[in-house]
């Protein structure tokens, strides 16, 4: 790509990031990174009254926990700023102007009653009500006026929008890098609204000129936005500027039954639609998030990276790195994808797994502080080593491996049944004997002249591990017996022993 790639993810701060605004910025990031790009975060917020407290903070905390941060936007200046388009309002009006003086836009003095009442009329007699080369020339607008009408009319301080003046019939010719060529008739349009009565811009014309002034190379959104690409490509041309490149990304729908993921889907199903947990700032409502639930950020990028995407091979675990590496625009599907929230949990498992012991070090600390556990980092990593394949997430350590901080204090019945008979008592008396005089206490030594100790007495196996195991861990779970006994140290594998002897 000669050019220097720039793409943006827009997001308006109006609640917490959809993880389907996520991929949006994942799939923009990727595309940046692969071809040495530049990925731009705009903050979208020219509509106040859908503004909310802490949104902002939300999204760009959301990227950088994924570990996709941006390059340029609020905070990160890079010569295109300001980023929020609440700061830059006073751009917009002059562009609007141009498109006046051009002709094409028109001032458009209808008030909402006015526009209602057509709405209502045409409704009576089953028809929708679209503003444009149909009835504009009958509506309330400068196209019908003298300039100094409309003039007089602007001075007087009466209300009035921008609206872009669609063209009466074209076939457009759209392209999407995803989609390939798309065909659009002009006459099927309403001429948008591009100014607003309060003095502030719509979404289509703060997005087309800050895509341009920007220096945009290629649009990466949602395919919601697919229906407003043929006026973006008229305002391209209208302005006479360079238009970037597109490409609309599939929806991703419920895991059953039809239509876009919803937050609902999530709470009825036990899954976050959300990457951080959200308190809503006016109800106090709490939303589950990934990070929150214990997934790994690696999880929740390979997991959205596959959500419209695959590379064409069988591979499915990767990295942010390798996801840079093989990631094209061109292999991105164009029918919905389907959420699946155990392939989810598939992915955090094949992350926890590859992750290194020692990364997963502070996430239990974590678990066992609050549980009032003060061990040292080795120790913890030592025991991560031997439970993480059998963990989903981190705190699953916990479960599959509280027997390394603390003795068991109550024995699984039924395994205490089976396994502790008459004679254990005595074996494990023995047993211990053996076990106290291995000087080098390791897993392979000990295990060593304890399997010797069984054969020379012709015990069998069974006999003898078992119990052993109880006494250790409490249920016969858990990894390799003598790992155990080797992390736990002599004395307190001793105890242990002791302490089942005289319980069971
Ligand atoms: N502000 C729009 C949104 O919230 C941006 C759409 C676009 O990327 O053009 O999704």
């Amino acid at each position: 790509m000669h050019q220097n790639v720039r793409v943006r993810f827009a997001p308006s701060p109006t609640g917490p990031l959809h993880i389907g605004g996520v991929r949006t910025a994942l799939y923009n990031y990727l595309f940046a990174k692969k071809n040495n790009g530049t990925f731009v975060l705009r903050i979208e917020d020219t509509d106040q009254n859908r503004y909310v407290e802490g949104a902002e903070n939300y999204i760009v905390e959301a990227l950088n926990w994924c570990g996709i941060p941006y390059d340029e936007g609020p905070g990160k200046e890079g010569g295109f700023g300001p980023y929020r388009q609440s700061e830059r309002k006073d751009k917009y009006f002059a562009f609007a102007e141009k498109l006046i003086a051009s002709g094409d836009a028109y001032y458009a003095f209808d008030t909402a009653e006015a526009l209602d009442a057509h709405r209502k009329d045409h409704e009576e007699q089953g028809k929708t009500f679209i503003y444009n080369w149909h009835n504009r020339e009958q509506l309330d607008n400068s196209l019908n006026l003298s300039p100094e009408e409309t003039q007089k009319r602007i001075e007087a301080g009466e209300d009035y929008v921008i609206r872009f003046k669609s063209p009466q019939s074209e076939i457009l010719e759209l392209e999407d890098l995803i989609r390939g060529s798309v065909e659009v008739d002009t006459s099927l349009l309403d001429d948008k609204v591009l100014f607003k009565a309060d003095g502030m811009p719509t979404y289509h014309l703060a997005n087309i000129v800050d895509d341009h002034l920007m220096e945009i190379t290629h649009v990466i959104r949602g395919e919601e936005w697919l229906p407003s690409l043929a006026l973006h490509v008229m305002l391209y041309r209208a302005f006479g500027w360079e238009t970037p490149q597109f490409a609309h990304l599939p929806l991703i729908m419920k895991p059953v039954g039809k239509g876009k993921l919803s937050k609902r889907d999530g709470d009825k199903m036990g899954f976050p639609v959300f990457p951080l947990e959200w308190k809503d700032p006016k109800s106090g409502d709490l939303s589950a998030g990934y990070r929150e639930d214990g997934y790994l950020p690696e999880a929740v990028v390979n997991m959205l990276a596959f959500l419209g995407w695959n590379p064409g091979t069988e591979k499915e675990i990767y990295a942010l790195e390798e996801l840079i590496q093989d990631f094209e625009l061109s292999r991105v599907h164009k029918s919905g994808a389907k959420f699946d929230p155990e392939k989810t949990k598939w992915f955090q498992q094949q992350h926890l797994h590859n992750a290194t012991d020692e990364s997963l070090v502070s996430g239990f600390q974590a678990i066992l502080k609050e549980k009032r556990f003060d061990v040292d980092d080795a120790y913890v990593k030592q025991v991560i080593h031997l439970v993480k394949e059998r963990a989903v997430f981190i705190a699953d350590l916990w479960e599959q491996g509280n027997f390394f901080f603390e003795r068991p204090t109550s024995y699984d019945e039924k395994a205490a049944k089976k396994a502790w008979k008459e004679d254990t008592g005595t074996i494990m008396t023995s047993l211990s004997k053996i076990i106290s005089e291995t000087e080098d206490f390791t897993a392979q030594n000990l295990s060593a002249n304890v399997k010797g100790w069984i054969q020379n007495e012709g015990l069998g196996f069974g006999k003898v591990m078992q119990p052993l195991r109880l006494s250790l861990v409490g249920s016969m779970s858990g990894p390799d017996v003598f790992d155990i006994a080797a992390t736990i140290g002599k004395a307190k594998t001793l105890e242990r022993i002791r302490f089942a002897i005289e319980t069971l």
